[in-house]
């Protein structure tokens, strides 16, 4: 099945008690054995079914099949939010003594994840001086146990060299972690490179109109747990959180996202509701035409405001002399993500400007939602940093980033024209020195 197809259809073929043809919400948070022989041959993992809604539920059971199919991987597993995929993906293989090493520019709270709430647990997090695959190299040890990074970076649309990352990766015996987020496998399927695991924050395009949090962890199925009993040893030896089971064995190439579930979810809890489920999975149905119409915005968007006299830049893939071309032609071919970055002329006050006079885009900090939305993060996300520190993570002043949304593009090019209408007054306030 072609993607289009697999995000309507696959892990779904009715119900077979009722004959339900969407997939219905299970909300229950148990199911009945049959017998105190079938609770343990659940438990024991040696018979399929579902036994407690923290390690799984029927209903996003659907979801994690087809996530895993639209990706190309075996097995997935479906958690509460795009950072508990995050944090899930790495301690399922990080403990302390050992080290993630990862690409510079991250979305923020993976950053913060890596640079301070990993090392208060005794897991370092290493990042490169710039993306490349030599940079990344050159941190990995005998204590790394994953590269991880940005498929495209949120917010600065940077497009990783997967395969490059993932040949250092695997020269060295460490899986390659990608998050998938901002592309969606519509865009770029990170498997198809190298990639061993791939996560998602399942809030953004995935659901597709900002209703639920939801995350996903993704398993390739290809990275050879078995080759590395010492470093891995936590898939090749009885674990001791899960009644002895030997990861590689029972589960074969699906050993990753087995543990992730019965070790790290099932001991700390970060479970997708079964309604978040649903709502994610009417998302995902649309998920591609959704993409293609978000794409095509997106770049009628970057071409209006790069002929706008009132904006100083654009930060946007697309355009062949931008830095970002190169990498985004040989990953996303000719489509581009529908988040970009611009500047307004004028400074922080004229950004400003421009941001509260926008009328349909959404002042807020999510993206990847159906609807258009702004943020300006020199006076929101960044507002805490000292200029010097904004400019270090790449934030500037005036800079406002747009999750282009699927609305006729009319009627987003009107919003952007009026609202910059109102920064351009400040500029000539600015000249007349009358802004304070
Ligand atoms: N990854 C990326 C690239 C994101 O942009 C975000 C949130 O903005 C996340 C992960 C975290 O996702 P969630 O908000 O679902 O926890």
């Amino acid at each position: 099945m072609k993607r289009e197809t697999i995000a309507i259809h696959f892990g779904y073929d009715g119900d077979p008690t009722t004959q339900a043809v969407a997939v219905p919400i299970y909300q229950t948070v148990a199911f009945e054995f049959e017998s105190a022989e079938h609770g343990a041959a659940l438990f024991n993992l040696d018979v399929k079914g579902n036994i407690y809604t923290r390690i799984g539920n029927p209903t996003n059971t659907v979801l994690e099949k087809r996530v895993a199919a639209l990706e190309g991987g075996v097995e997935a597993l479906s958690v509460s939010s795009g950072m508990a995929a995050i944090e899930y993906s790495l301690i399922n293989i990080a403990e302390a003594g050992t080290n993630v090493v990862s690409t510079p520019q991250l979305y923020g709270a993976t950053y913060t994840l890596l640079a301070h709430i990993f090392p208060k647990r005794g897991i370092e997090g290493r990042f490169a001086k710039t993306d490349h695959p030599d940079d990344i190299a050159k941190l990995i040890d005998d204590n790394t146990r994953a590269v991880y990074c940005e498929s495209v970076g949120n917010p600065a649309g940077n497009v990783a060299d997967i395969e490059g990352l993932a040949k250092v990766a695997h020269e060295r015996g460490v899986p390659l972690i990608v998050d998938n987020t901002v592309a969606t496998p519509i865009l770029l399927r990170p498997f198809e490179h190298g990639a061993d695991v791939v996560v998602h924050s399942m809030t953004k395009f995935m659901g597709g109109h900002g209703t639920s949090l939801g995350g996903m962890i993704v398993d390739s199925g290809k990275f050879p747990w078995r080759q590395y009993p010492k470093k891995f040893y936590m898939f090749n030896v009885p674990e001791i959180a899960y009644h002895g089971v030997i990861y590689v064995d029972h589960f074969g190439d699906a050993a990753y996202v087995a543990r992730c579930r019965t070790v790290c979810q099932r001991n700390t809890g970060a479970t997708l509701s079964p309604f978040n489920g649903f709502l994610l999975l009417q998302g995902v149905e649309t998920m591609a035409l959704r993409v293609e119409r978000h794409v095509e915005n997106a770049r009628k968007v970057a071409e209006f405001l790069r002929d706008h006299p009132s904006v100083a830049w654009v930060n946007y893939a697309g355009f062949p002399d931008s830095p970002l071309y190169p990498m985004a032609q040989r990953y996303l071919g000719s489509q581009r993500c529908s988040l970009l970055t611009f500047g307004v002329k004028g400074g922080f006050e004229a950004g400003r400007k421009c941001f509260d006079g926008f009328k349909l885009f959404k002042r807020m900090v999510n993206m990847g939602d159906a609807k258009s939305l702004s943020c300006h993060p020199a006076s929101t996300t960044h507002r805490q940093l000292t200029p010097e520190e904004q400019v270090k993570v790449g934030v500037t002043p005036e800079m406002i980033r747009l999750s282009v949304g699927i609305e006729h593009i009319d009627d987003i090019l009107a919003d952007l024209s009026q609202a910059l209408d109102k920064a351009t007054i400040t500029m000539q306030e600015v000249r007349h020195g009358a802004a304070n």
